[in-house]
This record gives structure tokens, sequence and C-alpha cells, in this order.
């Protein structure tokens, strides 16, 4: 067959194999647990020495058609579907990482992510938060026990975007896993495999989903690492090609030993939410783009973060990288703005903590998201106290300019 467009693919891979009775889309399985006539074959499918179900909290046939969903938009080897974004790099961590271990991050970070390596670095696993735009930053602060490198892809809330090819680079010439936060961009305009990444990670609540209405996330082995190179694999998962024993240990110790599992009624809506992936980043592009420079052309709004405004700092990087900006865009207001107020006249913008929904949602990101930093941490993430993200929807722009225009008292 030729090869299919993102969407041809998204559409028709789970018809890869026959459907059970036809059905367009494969059916929600839910069930704990899968049962066997013969004994043999439950200790076969137990063992893993042939593919099936046998326990929920493992996978079901719908998780896995969404995992193989994931696998196919990001071009990479194998997928773990968790319930949710978090769960995913917890999960990928605490399988990958022993104590006495190190990595790098990216200190422009989702704050519950920031949150969680805080909470590993109590359990003896150091991290060491880094300006990731620079590649010399991480490389400055590898030691001999760095086992992994962590970045998102545009940082949220300010829109960093990391120097995704240099750490990709490094990772390779130094053997270190490379874990690419993917959220953001989603695999439509962006896929971490190009850079070298080792494991995409995506929180499927946002652009995947997309509808605001599931929360869930996903690991993806790229199956560009060379685990036999990996000093942490157990025994146990060192069986045949060194290629799935990275995701071996994954799962195994994220579903089967922390339970991180996703349902399978949320696993088909996010399947569904899916489908329209691109659609969506295209409208959600054009809006967001149209929204950045609306505001940085206006009076009362003293600074914009968007990777697709000329003056942000990786404006060139994002250009090369990304097959469009994405709809996490971030403002400041001029001193006297009361941003509160501001807030309270937009009509047809949600104020809401999510990202990635169909809908526009704003958010004051110093009182909110931000808040258990306290403002000394903020101010060194270059976080201001003013800082409204939003999160562009896929409204008609003419009613998304027509509000902000409103709100800010045109
Ligand atoms: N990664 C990024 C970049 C995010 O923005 C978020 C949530 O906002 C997450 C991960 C976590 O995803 P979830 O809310 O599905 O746990």
């Amino acid at each position: 067959m030729s090869a299919r467009g993102f969407t041809t693919t998204t559409l028709h891979g789970d018809r890869a194999r026959p459907i059970e009775h036809g059905a367009t889309h494969k059916p929600v399985h839910n069930s704990a647990a899968f049962g066997f006539a013969d004994a043999r074959d439950l200790v076969e499918v137990f063992q893993g020495k042939r593919p099936g179900f046998v326990y929920g909290r493992q996978g079901t046939p719908t998780t896995m058609a969404l995992e193989e969903k994931i696998t196919r938009m990001e071009r990479g080897f194998q997928t773990i579907a968790v319930g949710s974004g978090m769960a995913a790099i917890a999960m990928a961590l605490f399988a990958l990482l022993r104590a006495g271990d190190h990595f790098v991050s990216s200190r422009f970070l989702f704050g519950n992510t920031t949150s969680l390596f805080e909470t590993f670095a109590r359990m003896g696993i150091e991290v060491s938060f880094v300006d990731a735009t620079e590649a010399a930053d991480v490389e400055a602060a590898l030691r001999p026990e760095t086992r992994l490198v962590f970045v998102e892809t545009i940082a949220n809330p300010c829109t960093q975007v990391a120097d995704l090819a240099g750490i990709g680079e490094l990772c390779r010439s130094r053997g270190l896993v490379y874990m690419v936060d993917n959220t953001v961009t989603s695999p439509y305009l962006f896929r971490p495999r190009d850079v070298g990444a080792s494991l995409a990670v995506n929180s499927l609540t946002k652009y995947i989903g997309g509808h605001g209405n599931a929360m869930g996330g996903a690991v993806t082995d790229t199956g560009l690492f060379d685990w036999s190179r990996y000093p942490n694999i157990d025994d146990l998962y060192r069986q045949g090609d060194p290629v799935v024993w990275g995701a071996a240990q994954i799962r195994k110790k994220g579903l089967r030993d922390a339970g991180a599992t996703l349902s399978p009624e949320t696993a088909h809506h996010l399947s569904i939410g899916a489908e329209t992936l691109a659609l969506r980043m295209e409208r959600v592009c054009a809006n967001a783009q149209a929204l950045a420079e609306f505001l940085a052309a206006h009076p009362k709004v003293a600074k914009v973060y968007y990777p697709g405004l000329p003056g942000h700092p990786q404006h060139a990087r994002a250009k090369a990288l990304f097959a469009g900006n994405s709809g996490i865009l971030s403002f400041e207001l001029k001193d006297g703005v009361d941003c509160f107020d501001v807030l309270g006249k937009l009509e047809n913008v949600i104020l809401s903590t999510n990202l990635g929904d169909n809908r526009t949602l704003a958010i004051p990101v110093a009182p909110t998201i931000y808040f258990e930093l306290g403002p000394e941490r903020r101010a060194s993430q270059g976080i201001a106290e003013s800082l409204i993200r939003l999160s562009v929807g896929i409204e008609d722009a003419g009613d998304l300019l027509a509000d902000f225009g409103r709100a800010l008292g045109d």
C-alpha cells in the first residue's frame, strides 16, 4: 500500500486487523479480566509468550487500539497508554530510574512536572534543572550517573522552544535516554523521533483527545534507543530484541505494578478525538497566530509569548522544527490594567486551567498553576505576576478577536 497521510492513517489504521463484526470503530471492551478455554493458553499469554489479554490493569483491546493509533501518529515503535499525562511521565521515570541516578530537565516546565521531579529527588533520584533552549547548558549539567534528559517542545506557559535537535545529538553521542513531552505540539505538528528522542510523552487529555472530555497519557518508545546499553533494565525484561526492553519494563512497572491504567471507555473517547487532530490543529494554529498578532499590537498589552511572532527568541527554530506553533499563547498586561477585569469581560473564552480543548481557555498563571512556587521561583522562571495563559481553541477567529478587543476596552 502507498504511504498514507497523517489523517488517513489515523482514520483507517484500526482496520489493519479485522474489527469484530465489521464495526468501523474498535469496540469498548469493558472487562476487568479475560478468560481462556485452555489453561495452557492462559499461561502462554501470562508469560508474554504470545499476545493476548489477561487482566484489565495491564491493558484491554480498546486501550491497545489507542496505543497503536498513537504509535502510528508518532511514527514510533510501541506506546503505553495510561490514565493521565502526569501518570505517563511518572510511570516512565519510575520504571527507568533508580536511587543514585541523576537526570537533567529543562527548567521551563509544566508546574506539576516540576513538582513530580522534586518528589523523585526526595527518593534519591537527583534532577538538575537547566535552560534547555541551549544544548550546551544541558551538557554542562551531565554527570557520570546521568541517565536521562527531559524537555518539553514548546514550554507551558512561556513558550520557550528547547534546542530539541541539539539535545537529541548530545543524548545520542552520550548514550542517554532522551524524553520529550510533545503535549503542546502534538504529533501532528512535531515528532520527537525526528530529533532523536528515545521516548515521546503526550498528555492525551489535551490536543489528541481535543474535546476536554477525557483524561489520558501515553509514552511512545520511538525505537531509536539501544536498551542493551541501559543499565537499569531488569534481567526479567532483557528478553529477545533489545528494542522491546524499555517498553516492556515501562509497561510492567507502570501498569502492572503502579496501576496507572486507562479505562476502556476513556480510551474510546480519546481515540475518537484523535481522528480530527490534524483539522483541529490547523485551525488552532491559525487562530493563535491571529490573536498573538492582535495582542502584540494592542496598547494595553506589555508582552506576548508566542513562537509564531518574529520577535520570539526561538521563532526561527520553531519554524524549522514544527508544522505550526500550536495554541499556547501567554501575555502580560501593562501596569495599571487589571487582569481580573479583562478576564471577567471575555464572553467566548472559558476561565479554566486546562489546555488543548476545542474551546479557548484562559487562566491567570501566578495565582493558580504557579501559585505553589512562590514569587521568587516564579521570577526565576520568568513568570510575571500579570501573566495570562491562553489555550486558543477552534472558534471563529473574528469572534475571538472581537472578544479580546472588547475585554481590553476597545
Ligand atoms: N505535560 C504538559 C506539557 C502539560 O501541559 C500537562 C498538563 O497541563 C501535562 C503534561 C499533564 O497532563 P494531564 O493533565 O493529562 O495529567
